[in-house]
């Protein structure tokens, strides 16, 4: 559900779905509140709704800078961004570490997550700092909702760019302010994880700042349902979520990390031929009980084939088709690779299963998605273990 719309140094700029009606929910409001905050009492109307507009997509605008502010920092700093997405409450910036390290360094990290909160910052102070200097207000003109007969009509337009000075102005020093909330994933708890990491390890900084920002949340949600500000619990609601999500997906990722492909892939691989019709196909499957196979020619990996491949052919015809014409491309993995970048493999290329070659291109094994499930249950319940023995003998 990602719309690419631009590609701004290098970086895809891409659009999720829900990015859309929030825009429209935006400008909405726009229309409906009153000055300073919106445009209400614009007339004639196709101005006001115009002016809501613009406003909504400037304040996209500046959502954007937001995240390129993240991109262009981290790329300085040698990373390679696959794609920024903006969707319904902000944005993400994909960033690949150098060197395949998980991490980045702690004090690189802390700018580059402060680099974005910071931008809208500056673009607030200095929006609002223009209204002042030129109308010696930050509202820009006193009391816009007292138009003028003169101000109807061709002018109203200009005559309100002032509110949209102070909209933008005010709109994104909240963003930024709200932004600096240390919850982590928000860019306020990566700078709290990161400021952390500098005195512990990223695995401990992680697990201090997610505990923060689970608190954090919960005394927002509280704060919100006390106020009957609604809109706030759901979001805070969400946080808390995003929260603890991100702490169990590291948690993975460190366990990932430590275990090798060698050590958890399954070694006697059971391979098909091309030239299996896909009926006989079906049954050894049936009598193998597991779900995708390597294709051979000859003896050797010509491709992978998993009972949905099979499945896409109508039942009637597929004693006539054969193995070869359903089967997928392979991609494989070295055997000393660690389990984090079999998942992350299987990650890019939305698949299942990754064939395990050694150095002379030999097919040694196989490793899927669930045996990466089953090594991180595995090792967090033995570690579980170790912990409750520790405390036991004291
Ligand atoms: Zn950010």
């Amino acid at each position: 559900m990602n719309y690419k719309i631009a590609t701004i140094k290098g970086i895809p700029i891409r659009v999720h779905i829900t990015f859309f009606l929030v825009f429209l929910l935006f400008a909405f409001i726009f229309t409906i509140t009153g000055w300073p905050f919106g445009f209400q009492h614009v007339e004639p109307s196709i101005v006001r709704y115009i002016l809501a507009c613009l406003t909504a997509v400037l304040f996209f605008v500046t959502l954007l800078i937001h995240e390129l502010a993240h991109a262009v920092l981290a790329k300085s700093y040698g990373a390679k961004i696959q794609s920024i997405t903006l969707f319904f409450f902000g944005g993400i910036t994909a960033i690949e570490n150098p060197e395949n390290k998980r991490d980045m360094d702690p004090s690189k990290d802390l700018n580059v997550s402060l680099a974005g909160p910071l931008s809208n910052m500056v673009i607030g102070a200095v929006l609002l700092a223009i209204n002042y200097l030129v109308f010696g207000s930050i509202f820009g003109v006193p009391d816009a909702a007292n138009q003028t007969a003169e101000s109807i009509g061709i002018a109203t337009f200009t005559y309100h760019i002032p509110t949209v000075i102070f909209l933008l102005g005010a709109l994104n020093l909240l963003l930024g302010i709200f932004n600096l909330l240390p919850i982590y994933p928000m860019d306020g708890g990566r700078v709290l994880r990161a400021w952390l990491a500098k005195r512990t390890s990223y695995e401990e900084a992680t697990k201090t700042a997610v505990s923060i920002g689970k608190g954090f949340s919960v005394v927002l949600a509280v704060i919100s349902i006390l106020t009957f500000q609604f809109l706030f619990a759901i979001l805070a609601l969400f946080l808390y979520i995003s929260a603890s999500e991100e702490g169990k997906m590291f948690k993975a990722a460190t366990i990932l990390e430590g275990i090798f492909v060698k050590d958890i892939m399954t070694a006697d691989v059971v391979a098909v031929d091309e030239s299996m019709s896909l009926n006989d196909f079906i049954r050894f499957v049936f009598q193998k009980k597991h779900p995708g196979y390597p294709v051979t020619k000859n003896g050797i990996v010509v491709g992978m084939v998993t009972v949905d491949d099979a499945r896409f052919v109508n039942e009637a015809e597929r004693y006539a088709f054969t193995v070869k014409d359903v089967m997928k491309e392979i991609f494989s993995i070295r055997p000393d690779a660690t389990a984090l970048e079999a998942f992350n493999e299987m990650g890019a290329h939305a698949i299942g299963r990754l064939i395990v070659l050694d150095d002379e291109k030999n097919m040694i094994g196989i490793i899927s998605r669930t045996d990466l499930m089953t090594a991180i249950y595995l090792k967090d319940s033995f570690k579980e273990k170790a912990k409750q023995k520790e405390d036991f003998f004291g």
